[in-house]
């Protein structure tokens, strides 16, 4: 029998995935504050909600891709709990704070539900191709109820661990992302004023024990290793505001457990004065610019 999956929140992300679930054979039920997100929604096939209850009302399954965590604590406390049948799934995809994670996913248990907090890894083009990464925390008996609908937006989805796990893998993932691009960005700036070519030292380094995914997949450089958002004016890609986002996220997760994050906390506060400058929008490799003056 058909699966039928309210989907909330159908914006940058959600709109290309709740097309991979219907492109996969699930019905969805689709509810979004943003009139133009639904539409397009429909577009694809879903079926428009006129709330996030309505569209969990009779749902096997609720996927959520909302902003943060206050977003999603009130559309799961306020709407889906109430509306939603007994044992069905819940999975929240969107990028938010540990605490709130464990904290929605105790009270969904304790109301008679399972969930997993599934945030991606993976931009706009891997929600739209389907080829994001699912880092998950919940019990085995959700990971393994989740993982079927999670593959249909995906290429890979890894069980992290217990609730929470899941948003601690990524913000783990994009605090050191975040480093390294700084490192990246200030050792291209300072190459280049000691005289060395860009592309030579991309040459050197890219095979060296310097080398990262910052710099050999993402170079920040115009120009040199593979297609990046440098390429294209810094235009596209991972943009300035939702790599700060991570980082506070980051910095607030370190802090409740007293980790020690100075790289972390350096990185938030140099992507804080890029997007002060006005880039908030623009791509994270876009650092190389305010490090080098430009
Ligand atoms: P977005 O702003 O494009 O989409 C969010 C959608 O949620 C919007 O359409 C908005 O109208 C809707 N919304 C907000 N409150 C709502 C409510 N109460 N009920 C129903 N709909 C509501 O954001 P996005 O880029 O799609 O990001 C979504 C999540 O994914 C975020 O947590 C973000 O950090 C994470 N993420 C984004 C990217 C990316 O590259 N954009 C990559 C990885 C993770």
């Amino acid at each position: 029998m058909t699966q039928t999956i309210a989907f909330i929140g159908l914006g940058n992300m959600g709109g290309g995935m709740a097309a991979n679930l219907l492109k996969n054979g699930y019905a969805v039920r689709a509810f979004d504050l943003s009139d133009e997100a639904l539409a397009r929604a429909e577009g694809h096939g879903a079926v428009r909600a006129a709330s996030a209850a309505d569209a969990a009302t009779g749902a096997d399954a609720v996927v959520t891709m909302l902003p943060a965590g206050t977003h999603v604590e009130a559309v799961y406390t306020g709407e889906i709990f109430g509306a939603a049948t007994p044992g069905a799934l819940f999975l929240d995809c969107s990028t938010i704070d540990v605490a709130t994670a464990r904290r929605v996913s105790e009270a969904a248990v304790a109301a008679g539900f399972a969930m997993v907090d599934a945030p991606v890894s993976g931009g706009i083009a891997a929600a739209n191709g389907g080829t994001l990464t699912f880092m998950v925390g919940g019990t085995d008996a959700a990971f393994d109820s989740a993982r079927p609908i999670l593959s249909a937006m995906g290429k890979a989805v890894i069980h992290a661990g217990g609730a929470g796990n899941g948003q601690a893998a990524k913000i783990c993932n994009n605090m050191l992302l975040g480093a390294t691009m700084v490192a990246t960005c200030e050792t291209f700036a300072m190459a280049r004023k000691l005289g060395l070519d860009p592309q030579t030292f991309y040459d050197i380094s890219s095979v060296s024990s310097g080398q990262s995914w910052s710099m050999t997949s993402y170079c920040p450089v115009p120009g040199v290793g593979p297609q990046t958002p440098a390429d294209n004016g810094y235009q596209g890609g991972f943009a300035v505001g939702l790599m700060l986002k991570d980082l506070k996220l980051a910095s607030a997760a370190a802090a409740s457990v007293g980790a020690s994050v100075p790289m972390g906390n350096a990185a938030e506060a140099l992507y804080q004065m890029l997007a002060n400058q006005g880039e908030a929008a623009r791509d994270f490799s876009l650092m190389i610019e305010m490090l080098e003056g430009k």
